[in-house]
């Protein structure tokens, strides 16, 4: 489904992506871990077209996604749940959610779009006036996710969505990608710090270091590994 291949990312004078190439097969699970500053917001904005590369070459489904202008991307059926959630802190979660379905094959289904978030997340039927900035951060990330869902995505790109929650909050968000992507059968590209819980939930996993990727595996080989329990998975 997409196919990264030799990407490179510059800010200035600084290499955030050096070369790198991943592979996510359409219904995958695949996670990305590693340290801050090793390039994963950076790859979901060259995806999504917030960043322009200096190098390398995206296909997602066949074709030159670098081509198409990053407005028309989520057309196309890419949703990027960014970093720190981002709501529309003075519109209402409703609002926020609607902001989802802006393109016209998802705006044709966002009823049912309505009920599936609804389903997902019964808190947010509750709270549908209330403004999204005054929401708890684990509720803002229900917004969030929520909002990509009303995109009616193919590929569903989550960007750190445990930052700054509760562990309790952070099991229940990973339980609902979990069902998302197995109920719905929805393809998913996860950007995480707690490398633990994604690399347990993926089927596939990347090590991003320093804008390279350090290592590729299935979630066993990734988890049993010794230099990844050192470093990243605190064992
Ligand atoms: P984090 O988990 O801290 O968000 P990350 O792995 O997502 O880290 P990026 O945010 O992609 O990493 O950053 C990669 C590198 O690029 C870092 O060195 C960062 O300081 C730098 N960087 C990111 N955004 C910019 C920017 N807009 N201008 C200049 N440098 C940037």
């Amino acid at each position: 489904m997409l196919r990264i291949r030799e990407l490179s990312v510059h800010y200035g004078g600084l290499c955030a992506l050096d070369k790198v190439s991943i592979d996510v097969e359409a219904g995958q699970f695949v996670a990305i871990v590693g340290p801050n500053g090793a390039g994963k917001t950076t790859l979901f904005k060259a995806i999504s077209g917030t960043v322009g590369p200096s190098g390398g070459t995206i296909e997602y489904k066949g074709r030159d996604l670098l081509a198409v202008p990053p407005h028309q991307r989520p057309a196309l059926g890419i949703a990027h749940v960014p970093e720190h959630r981002q709501v529309f802190p003075s519109m209402t979660v409703l609002e926020n959610l609607q902001m989802g379905a802006y393109a016209p094959a998802a705006a044709a289904q966002w009823k049912r779009s309505l009920e599936l978030i609804y389903e997902l997340f019964p808190i947010l039927a509750e709270r549908g006036t209330q403004l999204a900035g005054t929401l708890s951060g684990g509720q803002q990330q229900m917004v969030a996710i929520g909002r990509g869902l009303a995109n009616v995505p193919e590929l569903l790109m989550l960007d750190e969505p445990s930052m700054g929650l509760a562990p309790a909050v952070v099991d229940m968000i990973f339980d609902r990608i979990q069902q998302i992507h197995k109920e719905r059968e929805l393809t998913i590209l996860l950007v995480e710090q707690r490398a633990a819980e994604a690399l347990e939930s993926c089927d596939l996993g990347y090590v991003l270091e320093t804008g390279r990727v350090a290592m590729v595996g299935d979630n066993q080989q990734l988890l049993n590994d010794k230099r990844l329990q050192q470093s990243y998975l605190g064992l």
